[in-house]
C-alpha cells in the first residue's frame, strides 16, 4: 500500500523533480511511513532528525513526512522536529503540488492531514510512460471499516473507500499498454468488500472478471482478503478464471475463538478452517499464506497452542508473524492483561520453527515439478540466473539459456528447494 503511494507521489511530481539514489543531494526529501506495528514508527523518529543537519547545509532543502506516522501525529510531528516542512496525511499525499506551492511562497509548515468519508481517489497516471516493467500494483480501495481491537488503520486511513470500477480498469490498461505491465496485484485492506457500500458497484468477484478481460494482462493477484468476508463465490472465480493466481493470502490472526472475539476479527476457528476447505475444494493448488499475531493481551498457552494447531492442520505456504505491540487509539491498548516481552518473543520462536518445517515441506513438494514463471528479471542474488514467481506466490530463480526475457511466461523445471524460494531450469516459453 506504502509502496503504491509512494508511486503515486513520484507521478505526482514527475515533471518537478527527478528521483536520486543519494539523500544527501536531494532538494525534497518526503518520508513515507507506516504506523501498523512500532519498529518502522520508531525507525521514522531516527531518519528524520538526521536530516536537520543536511537541513543547515542546505536550507532549501524541503522535508516531508507522509503516510500513516503523518496522519496519526500530525502536528505533533511539528513540536519534535521543527525543520519538518510539510506534513501530509494518508489523503493528504494527493495535495503535494498544493503543498509546494505553499512553501515556496513562503507558507511553512504544511498540514494536509484531513480525513473525508466521501473521499474522491484521484486518478494518478504518470505524466510520461515509466520505464518497461513487467508488475504493478493498483489501489482499488483505501481505508478499512472493520476496526479489529489491534489495528490502527481505520484511524489513520480512514473509512473504507472504493474506487470507480471504470477508473480501475483505465489505470491497468494504461499500465499494460504504456509499460508493458503483465500482472498486476489489487490492493485494498479488505478486498473481499469491494464496493458493499457504493451503489451500482461490481463485487470483488465481478471485479476480477471485469480486469481479467483486459488484453494483454496475464496475471491478476490481490491483497488483503478479510477471512470473514471471503464468499463461495469469490473462491470459484480464482478456482475458475486462468488469470487470476491460485494465491490467496487470508490473515488468520490468531487460531483460539476467545482471542479471535477480543480481537474483533468476527470469525471463529471452525469458520476459518471451513473457508480453506472449500477453497482447496475448489482450487486443489492454490498457495495461501497468513499473518498471525503472537502474545496478545490475555493470550493463555492453551490460546497459543490452538493457533499452533491451526498452522499444523491449515500447512500455510508461508507466514508472516508478529509480537502484539500496543497501537496508539486502537481498543487493546486499553487490555490491562499484557504479556511479558519474554513470554511473546518464547511463542514467536515456537510459531517461526513449526512454520519453518511446513514450508520446507512445501517448498520440498514442488522438485521434480513444472511450474509457470512470470520472469520478473535477473535475479539479485545470481547475475547469471532469472528470477520470478509461480501463480502460487513462490520466488522462482532459474537457469535459461538468455538473459533478456523478463516479461515473457516460461516453464521451469524445479530441481532444489531453498527456505524461501525455489531454483529450477528454463524449459519452454509459453507466452510472449
Ligand atoms: S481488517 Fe482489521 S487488521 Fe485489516 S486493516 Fe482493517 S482493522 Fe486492520
Amino acid at each position: 500500500m506504502n509502496e503504491n503511494d509512494s508511486e503515486k507521489v513520484l507521478y505526482l511530481l514527475g515533471d518537478l523533480y527527478e528521483q536520486t539514489p543519494h539523500p544527501e543531494e536531494a532538494d525534497l526529501i518526503l518520508v513515507n511511513t507506516c504506523s501498523v506495528r512500532e519498529k518502522p514508527e520508531h525507525k521514522l523518529y531516527s531518519e528524520i532528525g538526521r536530516f536537520k543537519d543536511q537541513k543547515k547545509r542546505n536550507p532549501g532543502l524541503i522535508v516531508g513526512v507522509m503516510g500513516c506516522v503523518a496522519q496519526q501525529e500530525g502536528e505533533n510531528l511539528l513540536k519534535r522536529y521543527p525543520h519538518i516542512d510539510m506534513i501530509l496525511g494518508t489523503q493528504g499525499f494527493y495535495r503535494i503540488r498544493e503543498a509546494l506551492e505553499l512553501i515556496s511562497s513562503g507558507k511553512r509548515p504544511v498540514v494536509f492531514t484531513d480525513l473525508k468519508e466521501d473521499f474522491k481517489f484521484p486518478l494518478v497516471l504518470p505524466q510520461k510512460p515509466q520505464n518497461r516493467r513487467v508488475t504493478a500494483y493498483v489501489s482499488i480501495m483505501q481505508g478499512c471499516d472493520n476496526f479489529c481491537s489491534y489495528c490502527i488503520v481505520p484511524y489513520v486511513r480512514g473509512r473504507e473507500i472504493s474506487r470507480k470500477p471504470e477508473e480501475i480498469l483505465d489505470e491497468i490498461k494504461y499500465l499494460v499498454e504504456m509499460e508493458g505491465v503483465r500482472e498486476v496485484t489489487l490492493l485494498g485492506q479488505n478486498v473481499n468488500s469491494y464496493g458493499k457500500k457504493e451503489r451500482d458497484f461490481p463485487d470483488f468477484a465481478e471485479l476480477l472478471e471485469r480486469v481479467s478481460q483486459i488484453d494483454g494482462l496475464w496475471r491478476i493477484r490481490f491483497t488483503t482478503s478479510h477471512p470473514k468476508d471471503l464468499c463461495e463465490k469469490l473462491m470459484r472465480v480464482i478456482a475458475e478464471n486462468p488469470k487470476v493466481c491460485k494465491h490467496i493470502h487470508l490473515p488468520l490472526q490468531a487460531g483460539s475463538n476467545r482471542v479471535l472475539k477480543r480481537m474483533n476479527r468476527k470469525y471463529t476457528r471452525e469458520e476459518f478452517l471451513e473457508k480453506v476447505e472449500k477453497l482447496r475444494l475448489l482450487c486443489p493448488d492454490i498457495g495461501i499464506t497468513t499473518d498471525i499475531i503472537v502474545g496478545f493481551p490475555g493470550e493463555t498457552e492453551e490460546d497459543f497452542e490452538e493457533t499452533l494447531d491451526i498452522l499444523r492442520q491449515v500447512r500455510f505456504q508461508e507466514i508472516f508473524s508478529f509480537k502484539y505491540s500496543d497501537r496508539p487509539f486502537t481498543t487493546a491498548k486499553r487490555f490491562s492483561d499484557k504479556l511479558p516481552e519474554s513470554v511473546k518473543e518464547e511463542r514467536l520462536k515456537r510459531v517461526h520453527s513449526l512454520q519453518a518445517e511446513i514450508s520446507k515441506e512445501i517448498y520440498r513438494s514442488y522438485l521434480g515439478k513444472e511450474v509457470e514463471v512470470l520472469v520478473e528479471g535477473i535475479s539479485s542474488k545470481d547475475p547469471q540466473k532469472l528470477t520470478g514467481r509461480s501463480t502460487q506466490n513462490l520466488v522462482v530463480n532459474f537457469t535459461a539459456p538468455r538473459l533478456d526475457m523478463a516479461g515473457t511466461l516460461v516453464k521451469v523445471l524445479i530441481e532444489e528447494a531453498g527456505q524461501h524460494s525455489l531454483r529450477g531450469r528454463y524449459l519452454a516459453t509459453l507466452q510472449v
